[in-house]
């Protein structure tokens, strides 16, 4: 079989959005808004925002998408779950989210406050699921709502069929669109929409794509998620640990075959786990053909105009 043509796409061939997780103190808080700058000229279509587990971060998440929206060109999509709160509770902050501006969400149900791989249980009075909670959205107002998928299935799940079937359950209840749970394995995810469409959900499902700045945590996070490592990432960085000058390079040719591969198969549509990093997100884009918008390279001109002119008169 013929490898498909690659060809070269660029700007509106290609959307990609961002996710953060809220900052915990002031220096996380100023690598949070480096990358944040950084990834800003290249115009996602909107840039989200996590809730901490067990719905740790209520306020810090707020915090930052405020930021976002008052500082920033960005659409700001805020993450919620269900975690630990009544339907009260979880109906305040959309209406907040909403009187603030907001006009995405990303609607989940959370992990149990002790832990991912433990039962899950619904708070009492609380939203019991995320397309209990994506209902719950649009009966107060008309957010643009994103849903998590997983294409190795929930780890709770019985099978990928329930998944699905949940995943039809948070559609039916007006998801928009859908963020994969990450993998590295592109057949992975060609197989699973393979099943999500067969299933009649016609909704976007957006991969989403983690690029390895470390591969044990790489690793650490994909075996919580259910997520598998192929053994040939794994050789790819092995014997690196110690050499972070070869393992930065490794890590944008590994981010770069797995986004090409997916262009190659017609994906337009990217979402990266940037956990607050931007070097690698940026380099991955500009492979994508995305460039800094025309703005941003003006107003560093603007910028950087006095200290031109102060140059030429001394
Ligand atoms: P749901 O869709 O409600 O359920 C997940 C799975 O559980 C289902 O697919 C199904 O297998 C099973 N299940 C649930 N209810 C039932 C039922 N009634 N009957 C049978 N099976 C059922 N977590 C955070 O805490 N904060 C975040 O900001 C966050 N962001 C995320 C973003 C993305 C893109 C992804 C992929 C995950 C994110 N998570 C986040 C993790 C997520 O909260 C966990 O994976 C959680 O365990 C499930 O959430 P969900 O919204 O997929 O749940």
């Amino acid at each position: 079989q013929q490898p498909p043509k690659r060809r070269f796409l660029g700007r509106g061939d290609i959307e990609v959005s961002f996710e953060f997780f809220p900052p915990k103190n002031q220096a996380m808080e100023e690598t949070l808004w480096r990358a944040i700058r950084r990834l800003e000229p290249l115009r996602p279509k909107y840039v989200s925002v996590t809730y901490g587990a067990g719905g740790s971060t209520r306020e810090r998440t707020h915090a930052t998408v405020a930021r976002i929206l008052s500082e920033t060109t960005l659409i700001p999509a805020a993450h919620l779950t269900c975690v630990n709160a009544t339907k009260e509770e979880v109906d305040e902050i959309i209406r907040d989210y909403w009187d603030l501006g907001v006009r995405n969400l990303v609607a989940l149900r959370g992990d149990p406050p002790e832990g991912v791989g433990e039962r899950y249980v619904p708070t009492p009075g609380g939203y019991e699921n995320a397309a209990a909670l994506v209902a719950g959205i649009k009966s107060i107002a008309p957010f643009v709502t994103s849903v998590a998928c997983y294409p190795e299935k929930h780890p709770e799940s019985p099978s990928v069929e329930a998944d699905i079937d949940m995943l039809k359950a948070k559609v039916d209840a007006g998801a928009d669109g859908a963020i994969t749970q990450f993998f590295f394995d592109n057949e992975v995810y060609f197989r699973y929409l393979d099943r999500v469409r067969a299933a009649g959900i016609d909704i976007p499902i957006i991969p989403g794509l983690i690029p390895i700045n470390n591969f044990k945590q790489a690793a650490s996070f994909a075996k919580r998620s259910g997520a598998s490592v192929p053994d040939w990432v794994e050789r790819r960085f092995e014997g690196l640990e110690e050499d972070s000058e070869t393992r930065h390079l490794v890590a944008a040719a590994v981010a770069a075959e797995q986004v090409l591969g997916l262009v190659d198969q017609g994906i337009t549509s990217f979402h990266f786990y940037t956990l607050n990093r931007a070097d690698l997100v940026y380099a991955t884009c500009h492979l994508l053909g995305l460039r800094p918008a025309k703005a941003f390279s003006q107003k560093a001109d603007e910028a950087s105009e006095p200290a031109k002119i102060a140059k030429v008169a001394s």
